[in-house]
């Protein structure tokens, strides 16, 4: 009877101790499969991130491609269907009252409302064109950019030039975004672009005439400069340099179209705008928002 029992209490220890193991081995799988599902997580939102940081490098190398002097380009740049157009017209003469258009591209950024900042301070109105950026984070900077008396013109959407100028499709499909994302976001049927690069650039596989006609096919006027702030050159140039810059070229036109950049990288060019516009003022220069009144300043134009 006893020898019976022994049996029969070994028999359930065994079967306890194979319900542990079992037990353990599913708390194992169990564990790991959730270990592998938060590493899996984790390198996803890396990942991601990465891809964020990639596309915001390859935006900022874009802009800082962007030419210094657009007329020193043109000059080895293919010219066959386009030409230098002649701004003799518009040099300064004896009591002329510079114009100048303040103009700033690549944003919106954080940047951009401290740039408005400033301009509400002054009570001077100026240019923005804005690039593609999530409504949901800055719809408030395209609207209030329209609602405090800016001019809003278009940058492209994507800003990447491979894309943008690769096709006169893609140049189009991209042109129909930022100009759709400007008119949903702000009610501003624009009809102001300018050309990342300038209309001068070269980096296009396809001659920038292509994307001149496609933008008079529209009726959409684009805008070079003809002043150059420095802010998106290789040599970062301090506010005050940017502001000398500046006023040393605007004594040289009537009308002059400033180059700023207001992404989230120029700290110098947010630095600079007040010491700019007083120095503008001192000089007696008006400072206005581009408006169809506007002369208008492009680097190239196509041969009709
Ligand atoms: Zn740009």
């Amino acid at each position: 009877m006893d020898i019976a029992r022994e049996g029969l209490e070994r028999q359930r220890a065994k079967r306890k101790r194979v319900a542990r193991m079992k037990k353990m081995i599913i708390y194992t799988l169990v564990g790991f499969m959730i270990l592998t599902l938060c590493v899996m997580t984790f390198l996803c939102v890396e990942v991601l991130s990465l891809q964020r940081q990639i596309d915001e490098l390859s935006s900022h190398v874009a802009t800082s491609q962007e030419v210094d002097n657009p007329e020193q380009m043109v000059e080895d740049s293919y010219l066959d269907d386009l030409y230098k157009v002649d701004n003799a017209e518009n040099e300064a003469k004896e009591g002329d009252i510079p114009m100048v258009y303040l103009t700033f591209d690549d944003g919106p950024s954080d940047n951009t409302n401290k740039i408005l900042d400033i301009l509400d301070d002054y009570n001077v109105k100026a240019t923005f064109f804005v690039v593609g950026q999530d409504t949901s984070k800055y719809g408030d900077a395209y609207r209030r950019i329209v609602d405090e008396g800016h001019t809003i013109g278009m940058h492209s959407y994507s800003h990447k030039y491979s894309e943008i100028y690769s096709s006169k499709e893609s140049f189009e499909a991209d042109y129909n975004k930022i100009h759709d994302l400007i008119l949903e976001t702000t009610g501003v049927d624009t009809k102001y672009y300018r050309f990342p690069g300038g209309s001068s650039n070269i980096v296009g596989k396809c001659s920038m005439s292509v994307f001149i006609n496609s933008l008079n096919e529209k009726g959409t006027v684009y805008y070079d400069w003809n002043v150059v702030s420095g802010d998106a050159t290789s040599r970062a140039f301090t506010a005050d340099e940017l502001v000398d810059n500046v006023m040393s070229d605007v004594v040289k036109y009537k009308t002059s179209v400033v180059l700023f950049h207001d992404a989230s990288n120029k700290d110098a060019t947010v630095e600079a705008l007040p010491k700019l516009i007083e120095k503008l003022n001192e000089a007696g220069a008006m400072i206005l928002p581009i408006t169809d009144d506007t002369t208008v300043i492009q680097s190239v134009n196509v041969v009709q």
